[in-house]
């Protein structure tokens, strides 16, 4: 059987143990005759697999007391409306910083619920960097501060959390949730999009700071507020429970590879490799996006014509190398590299690049 290398932004590859085991159990599962697909939600089987998922979270991130999981459905973009609409009071305004496509859209849902306001952006710089703590403009009596904490379409990543002193900080980590080591004590709340690092779309997964969630508005519908979920340990009605099995699948696979520190040096090491080979040929390759805020996961860069660069896309198919387009938006080539891309993968690609210049000079 021969697995391509998938370097696309999202849903993304999964492990290919995760695959293989979902598939020895797709008919029976743990001897009950049927699929975890096929089981209530409210069985025993069902919940132990939705607690190891819950658990399995805790331990990886080291997540402290007095915040809870919760998993979720609608995807990012619903996180984009529910937090505003759970924590955005009357009278209460909301910062942004904004550093991309995806935070746009979380500001544009949020001004439709209540006051919010620009506290921070790359805008100028086309999104190729990430704010510099003093161009901030913080307001200290936010409700909240949002931030992307990883730019899919841009390639840019904040390494490190900005300062925002005892304002809530919510952060969007669709697309570097899991990739590396994070200190949640410094957000109220952290939420991803499963469908890059974490198992398939359909589920969303959370981990909010008791206060956010018990602070909530009571007067929205019950479905939209996040108490809700947080006092029905995510089963107030019926979640997606295959993705939610997944999705334990794949935490399981990151523990059985180290756990974190593991994956992030493995992360690290496939992003200094990749951008060593953009670098290494700035006659030919180059990555527009200012240095220290490069992405680990979606690495972005330039051919030196349209051409050369659908060319590059076409030739790389050929090659088994898959998903290199960039986003429609900016163009280019985009690699996304989360975890279930391997060092070999990366490799492969970085060793086709070698050959494609070679073969197709300027
Ligand atoms: N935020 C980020 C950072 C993303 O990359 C994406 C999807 N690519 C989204 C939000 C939107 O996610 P969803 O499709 O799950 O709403």
């Amino acid at each position: 059987m021969a697995r391509i290398a998938n370097f696309t932004a999202g849903p993304a590859g999964l492990p290919t143990a995760v695959l293989e085991e979902a598939q020895r159990e797709l008919l029976d599962f743990q001897g009950t005759g049927m699929s975890i697909m096929e089981n209530s939600h409210r069985s025993k089987t069902y919940e132990a697999v939705h607690n190891e998922a819950i658990a399995l979270v805790k331990e990886l991130l080291g997540v402290p007391d007095g915040y809870q999981v919760l998993f979720m459905q609608g995807g990012a973009s619903h996180q984009f409306a529910m937090i505003p609409m759970n924590l955005l009071a009357a009278g209460k305004s909301a910062d942004y910083l904004i550093t991309g496509h995806w935070s746009e859209r979380a500001f544009d849902e949020a001004q439709i619920v209540g006051k919010a306001r620009i506290a921070g952006t790359s805008k100028a710089s086309n999104f190729m960097k990430i704010p510099a703590q003093s161009e901030l403009e913080l307001d200290a009596n936010a409700a909240y501060v949002h931030m992307t904490s990883n730019n899919t379409i841009y390639g840019t990543e904040w390494f490190a959390e900005p300062n925002v002193g005892n304002v809530p900080l919510i952060a969007d980590m669709s697309s570097d949730f899991l990739s590396r080591r994070i200190d949640v004590k410094k957000y109220g709340m952290i939420y991803a999009g499963a469908q890059k690092n974490i198992g398939p779309s359909g589920v969303l997964l959370a981990i909010m700071r008791q206060d956010l969630i018990d602070g909530g508005r009571t007067d929205i519908p019950a479905i939209f507020r996040y108490s809700t979920f947080a006092k029905n340990n995510s089963l107030f009605n019926t979640p997606p429970t295959f993705a939610i099995y997944l999705v334990r699948g794949v935490l399981r696979w990151v523990k059985g590879q180290g756990g974190l520190e593991k994956i992030e040096a493995i992360n690290n090491e496939k992003a200094k490799k990749l951008y060593a080979a953009i670098d290494g040929a700035p006659d030919y390759y180059k990555c527009p996006v200012d240095k220290p805020a490069r992405s680990h996961m979606n690495v972005v860069w330039r051919l030196p014509s349209e051409a050369l660069e659908e060319k590059f896309v076409k030739e790389s198919e050929k090659n088994g190398l898959v998903g290199l387009k960039g986003h429609r938006s900016v163009g280019g080539i985009r690699a996304s590299i989360y975890n279930a891309v391997s060092v070999a993968d990366v490799q492969k690609l970085v060793d086709f690049m070698t050959a494609f210049r070679a073969a197709n000079a300027a």
